[in-house]
């Protein structure tokens, strides 16, 4: 019997997710960001749930290329731009449509050969400091850009540092709307942050919004708000057994470095998860987790394939009993993933980021 750890990818909540950002932003087209391999649970298992969406956004070529191997006939953004010249030859042949942040990016494009133009979304660097052209040099990137026969259509783009905190998005969003409000072209803005909490603002609910996090049921702003704030559904489960079970009496230590001593006699559970399954190392004792659907804590460290869980509030469970680390439980029981990253001081962007390869994924309903 292979070890019984898996992770669950749920289509029909991707399609709820998706269904939640255009209900955000009804007058949007949806990019569905689906970089970093769909934020770890996979572009082959998100396809069906997230094929509604009116394109998908990514940064990696080879990931492009596996979206079109899928059958995707629409568009497909790399929101980074290429990365060196040659890429150009990657973007006619597929038909990617690309950003552009930055003047090597224009040039490339002027030393292209291409019969067909290609469509393009120049970015500006609205504060956020990473990519983009300064709002003093968008303009003549932009000249730039629409006096090359290599170019279609030019769309205009920014992203959001604060989109999840009260900071906010005034002062990028004005800048952006001065920097380009003469310029004709769709526009993007919005990550999931700023089409949840800022879409009744008609900029931001223009002409794309670029959901990530949101698809995948994790609150972009949490703790200020959770899923079910937001009517958000679980899109990865990732679940267990209990291996072994192990009695201790007051005074008994419990994994590497003893890290938690027994106090009373309690019952320990064993799991077949450890961080090399993408758990994280540092989720402390107390860590949520559900046991036959039941919440209950981690005990001590997380080693490399084990973690250990107290059995207090279920005193039924055995070996074999169904241990959910983040997801959909039995009997409709639920742990958000945020919860468990929040205790690992991360988010749930990097614990579903991190699943580990060695994990078992299959897509269901
Ligand atoms: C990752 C990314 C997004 C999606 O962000 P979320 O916070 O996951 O919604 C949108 N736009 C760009 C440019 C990105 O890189």
């Amino acid at each position: 019997m292979p070890r019984p750890i898996e992770a669950l990818i749920h289509t029909r909540a991707l399609s709820q997710n998706l269904q939640r950002a255009r209900q955000a932003a009804p007058d949007a087209r949806v990019w569905a960001v689906v970089k970093a391999n769909a934020y770890g649970h996979g572009i082959e298992h998100v396809y069906e749930g997230l094929r509604g969406a009116d394109g998908f956004a990514l940064l990696d070529l080879a990931e492009a290329e596996r979206v079109r191997r899928l059958g995707w006939r629409g568009p497909i953004l790399l929101l980074e731009g290429t990365f060196e010249a040659r890429d150009l030859e990657l973007c006619s042949r597929l038909n990617l449509w690309h950003a552009v942040h930055c003047d090597e990016q224009i040039s490339w494009l002027a030393a292209h050969k291409t019969q067909v133009p290609h469509r393009v979304f120049l970015k500006m660097n609205s504060g956020m400091n990473r990519l983009g052209f300064r709002r003093d040099a968008f303009r003549a990137a932009w000249a730039r850009l629409n006096a090359l026969p290599q170019v279609d259509e030019i769309s205009l783009m920014t992203h959001f540092s604060d989109a999840d905190t009260a900071a906010g998005i005034t002062q990028p969003l004005a800048d952006f709307e001065a920097a380009t409000a003469d310029l004709p072209g769709e526009r993007s803005v919005g990550n999931s942050a700023a089409t949840l909490r800022h879409a009744a603002d008609a900029r931001v609910a223009a002409d794309w919004v670029r959901p990530g996090i949101m698809l995948y049921g994790s609150a972009p702003d949490y703790p200020e708000h959770d899923i079910a704030h937001w009517q958000l559904q679980p899109t990865m489960t990732l679940r267990s057994r209990l291996i072994a079970v192990q009695a201790l009496h007051p005074g008994d230590r419990v994994g590497y470095g003893s890290a938690f001593v027994a106090d009373a006699p309690m019952r320990l559970g064993v799991v077949a998860c450890g961080y090399a399954d993408g758990y994280p190392r540092l989720c402390p004792t107390g860590t949520p987790v559900l046991v036959d659907g039941v919440r209950t804590r981690t005990l001590g460290r997380v080693s490399m394939d084990m973690i250990t869980v107290d059995l207090e509030p279920v005193p039924q469970a055995a070996p074999g009993s169904e241990v959910t680390l983040w997801g959909e439980g039995p009997g409709g029981s639920r742990l958000p993933i945020d919860e468990v990253a929040r205790t690992a001081g991360t988010l749930g962007y990097e614990l579903m980021c991190a699943l580990a390869p060695r994990v078992p994924v299959r897509t269901v309903d």
